[in-house]
């Protein structure tokens, strides 16, 4: 994927802090949730340290579409113009299919994408390398420090109160230093070692439910036909092998795109699947698109499968969707189990929930008031998409819902109203309105 560009190079982090530094919050984890968090606690001037596994430039594992929840915090942490500046592809609208190849396009609000305020897809090497940079520049101006190649390799307790962690210089064998602070914030994704001890260890429950996680895989491809220019449509197909998941198609500009496809682990396990096969098996003979790629090419090493932790609400659960919070620790992002469990997108979420953190740790308020305020602000659409992903396992519905769009433009109004406002998505489970608008 090298391609010579800024965001192909290494970030210069300085020099690792020496044992035993205190600091005013631990931020575990580089990806988009946890470089938002350290840019909003920096720009109050707290002194930070960032910590994270890779070392730039890296990859991880994503669809790449960042919506337009995403662009207001790109904005507010100074990373707009620069990623404006590089290329993306400008996402106009969505094209989604059924399992009986009926299909609909749904254009993104107009004036949205005029604002430039719809959605981009780009890789999230480019993307994280931008805000993962710009947090590296605030955390630093402020009197923090960022480490990159070290890995959280244990989170201590006091009493109950989370007060630090230890690390390991370039892996879990490398040199290890402990650091503390009053406040840390999990932001190590799916696997964050800050969310195991606050899950296992603390609460002695399991981190990982098979049936609000997802199991994703993606490629990247040039030449696929009808994924040309940079900026389009991104699809997202129901296609008939892959019920209960879909298989998505999101040109990145330039005529590369990502190729993915994603299923809930616990679905899939029932149904025996493994996605890399069955990815492999849509692109070579599914009518929709054994032509489309008949000329293309997989960009070689791209193939990776990963997971994403839904925010699903969990039946009994008084902390929706899971646990978010310990004495002296508060979870955001994939760590916090926030991606929407129709879409599968997390990003937005991941910055939503960093902002948030930062901000409690600011106030220094409870974590109590943490979990209360991420849900009131992100419960409705999480269970309203969590219906949605109920309701897309059964194929007839798919299928007549998708042909019944495709011919009806004022069902596509509805869907493009839906995409743009969280809260018009409620119209779905009124069954007044689902009765006027399908049926007549
Ligand atoms: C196949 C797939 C497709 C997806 N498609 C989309 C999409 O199109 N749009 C969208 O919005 N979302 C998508 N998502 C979800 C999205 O990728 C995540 O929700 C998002 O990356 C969450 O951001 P985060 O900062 O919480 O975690 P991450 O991006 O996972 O970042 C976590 C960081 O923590 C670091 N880390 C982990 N463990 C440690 C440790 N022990 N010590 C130090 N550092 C550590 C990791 O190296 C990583 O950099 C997709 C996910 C998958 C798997």
């Amino acid at each position: 994927m090298a391609s010579g560009q800024f965001w192909d190079m290494p970030i210069e982090t300085g020099l690792v802090p020496p044992s035993e530094t205190e600091f005013d919050c631990i931020v575990v984890g580089g990806g988009p949730g946890g470089s938002a968090a350290a840019s909003y606690l920096a720009m109050e001037g707290k002194k930070v340290l960032l910590i994270e596994k890779g070392v730039w430039p890296r990859d991880k594992v994503c669809g790449d579409a960042v919506g337009g929840k995403s662009l207001g915090h790109v904005n507010a942490l100074g990373v707009k113009a620069k990623l404006e500046s590089t290329p993306h592809f400008r996402v106009t609208g969505i094209v989604f299919s059924s399992p009986n190849g009926s299909e609909v396009t749904v254009p993104l609000p107009e004036e949205d994408v005029e604002r430039m305020e719809a959605g981009y897809s780009l890789p999230r090497q480019q993307f994280d390398w931008l805000v993962f940079e710009r947090a590296t520049e605030l955390v630093l101006e402020n009197g923090g420090s960022v480490i990159q190649g070290a890995t959280v390799t244990q989170v201590f307790d006091t009493g109950g109160k989370i007060t630090g962690v230890e690390i390991g210089i370039g892996g879990k064998r490398g040199e290890k230093r402990v650091y503390s602070a009053p406040w840390t914030i999990g932001a190590g994704g799916y696997q964050c070692p800050v969310a195991r001890k606050i899950i296992k260890e603390m609460d002695n429950q399991e981190l990982v439910d098979r049936m609000h996680y997802c199991g994703g895989y993606r490629e990247y491809w040039d030449g696929v036909k009808g994924c040309e220019g940079n900026a389009g449509n991104i699809e997202i197909h129901f296609v008939d092998s892959i019920i209960p998941g879909y298989f998505w198609l999101f040109p990145l500009g330039n005529g590369r795109v990502n190729v993915g496809i994603g299923m809930v682990l616990g679905l899939m396990d029932k149904q025996k699947k493994k996605l890399k096969p069955l990815q492999a098996e849509v692109i070579a003979n599914h009518p929709l698109f054994k032509d489309r790629f008949a000329d293309a090419k997989m960009v070689d090493g791209t193939g990776k499968g990963w997971q994403l932790p839904f925010g699903s609400p969990r039946k009994g659960e008084k902390n929706q969707p899971r646990k978010a919070f310990a004495p002296g620790a508060l979870l955001i992002g994939d760590a916090a189990s926030l991606v929407d469990p129709f879409s599968g997108e997390g990003v937005g979420n991941a910055l939503v929930s960093g902002e948030m953190a930062a901000r409690h740790v600011i106030e220094n308020k409870g974590g109590e008031a943490y979990q209360e305020e991420l849900w009131a602000a992100l419960g409705p659409e999480l269970s309203n998409s969590f219906k949605m992903q109920k309701m897309s396992r059964r194929k007839w519905l798919l299928n007549w819902f998708v042909s019944k769009a495709g011919r009806r433009p004022v069902i596509q109004e509805m869907m493009t109203e839906m995409i743009a406002s969280k809260e018009a998505q409620e119209n779905l489970h009124s069954k007044w309105f689902l009765v006027k608008t399908l049926l007549f």
